[in-house]
């Protein structure tokens, strides 16, 4: 994941040169997203099997790739808080409907990462990059 200045990460995590050598929220994000999913998938979708069923599985893959290309990089807010719209319309709506159900019960199946993205709705929503650092 690049970033777009130097700079030791709020989270920890140390950004050399353009590069996030560790970019362990994003990562988490990810995760959270994914357990959410799960959750969400086993409860609707009666899908037994490890891991998602196609749909929720697209849903997870797109999610990834735009934590991933997030134009905050490190200083990404929680998307609920964010002023852009990186989500196609379509992909929104599905991840709403699958956080509104899934985020109570996050607490509960699991806890930890509950509590980090808690923690992580106290950070100020930076102001948008401008075009030039954008990639
Ligand atoms: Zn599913």
């Amino acid at each position: 994941m690049r970033a777009f200045f130097v700079s030791v990460a709020t989270n920890g995590g140390v950004v050399l040169g353009r590069y996030t050598v560790v970019s362990t929220r994003a990562k988490r994000e990810v995760l959270t997203v994914h357990k959410m999913l799960a959750l969400y998938c086993h409860h609707f979708h009666q899908h037994k099997k490890q891991g998602l069923c196609p749909e929720c599985h697209e849903l997870l893959a797109f999610s990834e790739r735009r934590t991933q290309r997030c134009i905050f990089g490190e200083n990404k807010p929680v998307c609920e808080k964010c002023p852009t719209h990186c989500y196609k319309p379509s992909m929104r709506n599905r991840i709403r409907t699958v956080m509104r159900w899934a985020g109570p019960r996050m607490l509960l199946h699991h806890p930890i990462l509950s509590i980090f993205h808690m923690l992580d709705k106290f950070r100020p929503v930076p102001d948008k990059p401008t075009k030039a650092l954008r990639r």
